[in-house]
């Protein structure tokens, strides 16, 4: 079974060139007659960590969402993983077992957890692989344990999610993503929800997946964090890329009024 997230390439062969993963063209999108995202064109290359930040309000959260289609995006915004488009918004073109496929290239963890209560951490990160047929039960049970044990969990395997932290929960909620071998991880303010004393845990996990070559995009509030793993910060204002470029500048070295002032009460 080929298993792209345990054994990835080394870090040092990862060719940050070699592979466009996410492009966005344009990418707009209106609730009504407000327009959240205005305009919004991001490429990111196999293995490369970008972290969004912005004020409250801004379209990070709804940025996310059009990637795989939980939102809709307005007509005209193409958003291509891995050289393919996600979904058409022209309808004859629209082909729900294209997007359902499409969907299983994009991991996505949320702020809440959303894991099924009714399940055990194991049984949480197997269902999305059986439900789709990707392997023999015991092949996906085999995977799902070494996810559990990746992500720290070799010992809460059979518990419940209200037997286990926040801390707990949200990194099954990363090994559930991973559990359908993802081209491209997007990760919600993973932590905001989570006691400070918990928040480190999912940071690590987060922080070896990166330096294991995943694709990750990532909206946080933890710039240390941001500062640490991301090969690119980008800075939201208004439903726009109003400024981006390494941690060293953007963090640092501000262009922007809006991105210093945003930084000195985030910092
Ligand atoms: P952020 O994640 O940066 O805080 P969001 O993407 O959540 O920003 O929200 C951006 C704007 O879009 C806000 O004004 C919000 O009220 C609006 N918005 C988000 N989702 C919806 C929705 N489902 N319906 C209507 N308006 C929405
Ligand atoms: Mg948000």
């Amino acid at each position: 079974m080929k298993d792209t997230v345990m054994h990835p390439e080394p870090a040092t062969v990862v060719d940050h060139q070699s592979k466009r993963m996410l492009e966005l063209i344009g990418l707009r999108k209106s609730f009504g007659a407000n327009q959240v995202l205005k305009g919004v064109d991001l490429s990111m290359n196999q293995g490369e960590v970008v972290s969004i930040i912005g004020a409250s309000g801004s379209g990070k959260s709804t940025l996310l969402r059009c990637i795989n289609w939980l939102e809709t995006p307005d007509k005209g915004s193409t958003i291509m993983v891995d050289g393919r488009q996600v979904g058409h918004d022209d309808p004859a073109r629209a082909s729900r077992r294209d997007l359902a496929r499409r969907r299983t290239e994009i991991g996505m963890v949320f702020q809440h957890f959303n894991l099924f209560p009714n399940m055990t951490a194991i049984e949480n990160v197997m269902e999305a692989p059986l439900a789709h047929g990707r392997g023999t039960k015991p092949e996906i049970r085999a995977l799902a344990e070494e996810l559990l044990a990746r992500v720290g969990l070799s010992e809460r395997m059979t518990h419940h999610p209200s037997q286990l932290s926040g801390g707990q929960q949200q990194r099954v909620a990363i090994a559930r993503a991973l559990a359908m071998k993802p081209k491209l991880m997007l990760f919600d303010e993973v932590t905001s929800a989570l006691d400070p004393e918990l928040v480190d845990e999912v940071l690590k996990v987060m922080k070896g997946l990166a330096e294991d070559g995943m694709t990750m995009l990532f909206v946080t509030h933890e710039m240390a964090f941001a500062e640490d793993v991301s090969d690119r910060i980008i800075f939201m204002a208004d439903g726009a890329i109003l400024e981006e470029g390494p941690p060293s500048e953007v963090l640092r070295k501000p262009r922007h009024d809006r991105t210093r002032s945003f930084l000195s009460r985030a910092m």
